[in-house]
């Protein structure tokens, strides 16, 4: 399979209303718009064992990798600069943003620590509910 991104504008009289459908082809298929047609690319991926939609029930686990490959190769191609700010949402969006993790002060575990006001929490939730737990 030779896959790439097709996107293609919806037209819309509210220029901000214009919506950009990203369809999957297949270029191994055929060279020719709509034929090499294989899905739509959905917005949302989860990469999870139940598929919600056909670009999932395709690709499985593989789903997000593939989605990300595919809009890194839609970056390169000239689109517009509107349709490349679409792409790049696209992707973020694919990217799970860093957590924050610490090491616990009292276990020395890798915890996900909150932010406070003050500073931010330097134990771990499983020592602070057995501190909690101890008086
Ligand atoms: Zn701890």
């Amino acid at each position: 399979m030779n896959l790439r991104l097709h996107i293609t504008q919806k037209e819309t009289k509210d220029y901000l209303l214009a919506q950009r459908r990203f369809t999957v082809v297949d270029l191994d298929m055929s060279k020719d718009y709509p034929q090499p047609f294989v899905c739509i690319l959905p917005i949302n991926i989860k990469a999870g064992i139940k598929s919600s939609n056909i670009f999932e029930g395709l690709f499985g686990t593989d789903s997000i990798k593939i989605a990300k490959q595919l809009l890194e190769k839609g970056l390169k191609s000239k689109y517009d600069l509107e349709t490349t700010r679409v792409i790049r949402d696209r992707l973020k969006q694919l990217t799970p943003r860093p957590k924050n993790i610490a090491k616990c002060i009292n276990c020395s575990k890798d915890f996900e620590y909150r932010t406070y006001r003050f500073g931010r929490q330097k134990t771990c939730n499983d020592c602070l509910t057995q501190r909690a737990t101890r008086y």
